[in-house]
C-alpha cells in the first residue's frame, strides 16, 4: 500500500490521480477533520502546473464553474493609494476559493481513504520500510512512504537535514466579511481580484473572496520572534502612519482575530539522494515564500506527476520515484528562486518599483 501523510493539495492530488488510474493510496492527516481548519484565501491556478494537475484528475470541468469571475484581476498601489498598474485579467490564471478546490479533490476519493486525526510524532526504520506513530500512540508500517506534509514535515528528516528558515516577512491576515455592505473601503482599494499595496518595506497583499469576502495580509518585516507578542490593531497601524487614510480606513476594523503567520523557506535548490521507498510532494519538498504564487501550484503538479510516475512504472518504486525527482528537482529550484527574488523586490524601500517591472518583464514577448 502506498501511504500519504497529508492531506493538502499534494497528498490529495497524488491520490486523486492515482485513485484515477486505479492504483489504491491512503492518507493520514493531522487535522480532526476536512472541514475542521480555514483553508486561506485565494489561490491563481497556472496554466502550465495546477491547471495541468485537475485536468489529470479528470476534474477540469468542475473547476471552471468554482472559478471566481474576473478574480484573476490585479491591481498595484503605492502607499498614497495611487493605481500604477491595473490589470483586468485574461482567464488564464483563474482564482479559487482553496477550501472549495480541496473538497473537490477529496470527493474524488473513495470513503475511509483518508485518515483524519492521525498526527505522525515519530518515524523509524523498521523491516523493509518505515514504522509512523501517531500521537495516539498508534503505530503503522509501510513499505513506501510519500510525505505530503507541508512546511514543517515529519518525514523529510528520512531524507535531508534542510530546515526552513525564516524569511524575515511575517503576514498578519484580516478577514472583512460582506465587504461591499460593511467595509466599503477595503472592497474598493482590492476590486475584483488582486492586490499588491507596496512602499518602504512593508505591505498589503489583500484579494476579494467568494461571498463579497475581502482577505488582507498586512505583511512587515519583523524579527522572528514577534508573533509571540500581542499583535493589536494600534500596532499595525503604528506600521503604516504615514500611508493613505484610506488604508488606515481599512486597517482600523475588520471581522475574526488578527492572526500572523510567518513565511518560511527551504533552501533554493534543496534535494536529496534516492533514499528506497520515500520521496515528499509540495512544501515538505521546497518550501518557499508565497511571491511568486507557485506554492500550491507546485504541490498539485507534484502529486499528479508522481502518480503518473508510479502509473508508468509498475511494480518499480524506485524507478518512479527518481523519474519524478529528476523532473521535480529543477522545476522546483527555479520556481524558488523566483519567489526568492520577488520576496526580495517587494520589500525594497523603493517598491513598488520592482514589482512593476517584473510585471512588465512578463509582458514582453520572448525572444
Ligand atoms: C500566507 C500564505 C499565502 C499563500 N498564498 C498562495 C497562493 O496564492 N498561491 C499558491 O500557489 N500558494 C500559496 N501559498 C503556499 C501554499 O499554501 C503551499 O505551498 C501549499 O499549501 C502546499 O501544499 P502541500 O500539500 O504541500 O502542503 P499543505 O497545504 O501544508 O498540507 C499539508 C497537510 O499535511 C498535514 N500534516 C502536517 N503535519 C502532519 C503530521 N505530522 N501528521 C499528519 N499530517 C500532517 C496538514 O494537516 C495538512 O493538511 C501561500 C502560503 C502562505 C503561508
Amino acid at each position: 500500500m502506498i501511504t500519504i501523510i497529508g492531506a493538502g493539495m499534494g497528498g490529495l492530488t497524488l491520490a486523486s490521480v492515482l485513485h484515477r488510474n486505479g492504483i489504491a493510496a491512503e492518507i493520514y492527516d493531522a487535522d480532526l477533520s476536512a472541514t475542521s481548519r480555514h483553508q486561506g484565501g485565494m489561490l491563481d491556478v497556472h496554466e502550465d502546473t495546477g491547471q495541468v494537475a485537475i485536468a489529470a484528475a479528470g476534474l477540469s470541468d468542475t473547476f471552471r464553474t468554482l472559478v471566481l469571475p474576473q478574480g484573476d484581476a490585479m491591481m498595484v498601489r503605492d502607499k498614497t493609494g495611487t493605481i500604477l498598474l491595473s490589470d483586468e485579467g485574461d482567464g488564464s490564471r483563474p482564482e479559487i476559493d482553496r477550501g472549495a478546490l480541496r473538497n473537490l479533490l477529496i470527493e474524488t476519493l473513495p470513503a475511509g481513504t483518508i485518515h483524519w486525526n492521525c498526527k505522525v510524532t515519530e518515524i523509524a526504520k523498521a523491516d523493509g520500510g518505515n514504522e509512523l506513530t501517531f500521537a495516539d500512540g498508534r503505530v503503522v508500517t509501510t513499505d513506501v512512504l510519500i510525505g505530503a506534509d507541508g512546511a514543517w514535515s515529519k518525514v523529510r528528516p528520512l531524507l535531508s537535514a534542510a530546515k526552513p528558515v525564516y524569511s524575515g516577512i511575517t503576514f498578519v491576515e484580516l478577514r472583512y466579511l460582506d465587504a461591499d455592505e460593511k467595509y466599503p473601503m477595503a472592497a474598493e482599494l482590492v476590486g475584483k481580484g488582486t492586490l499588491f499595496a507596496l512602499s518602504d518595506e512593508r505591505g498589503l497583499l489583500a484579494h476579494r473572496e467568494p461571498n463579497h469576502e475581502v482577505c488582507v495580509y498586512v505583511a512587515v518585516k519583523v524579527p522572528e520572534e514577534w508573533w509571540k507578542g500581542p499583535i493589536t490593531r494600534d500596532l499595525l497601524l503604528s506600521f503604516f502612519a504615514d500611508w493613505d487614510k484610506r488604508y488606515l480606513d481599512v486597517l482600523a476594523a475588520s471581522d475574526g482575530d488578527l492572526s500572523a503567520r510567518q513565511i518560511h523557506a527551504l533552501p533554493v535548490g534543496h534535494n536529496w539522494p534516492r533514499i528506497p521507498g520515500v520521496t515528499l510532494v509540495g512544501d515538505s519538498a521546497h518550501l518557499m515564500s508565497p511571491f511568486a504564487g507557485e506554492g500550491v501550484n507546485l504541490a498539485m503538479i507534484d502529486g499528479a506527476d508522481l502518480a503518473m510516475a508510479i502509473i508508468d512504472n509498475p511494480g518499480d518504486i524506485e524507478k518512479a520515484f527518481a523519474s519524478y525527482e529528476a523532473k521535480m528537482f529543477p522545476r522546483a529550484a527555479e520556481k524558488a528562486a523566483e519567489s526568492a527574488e520577488n520576496l526580495i523586490v517587494a520589500f525594497e524601500a523603493d517598491a513598488p518599483k520592482g514589482l512593476l517591472a517584473f510585471f512588465a518583464s512578463m509582458s514582453q514577448p520572448e525572444g
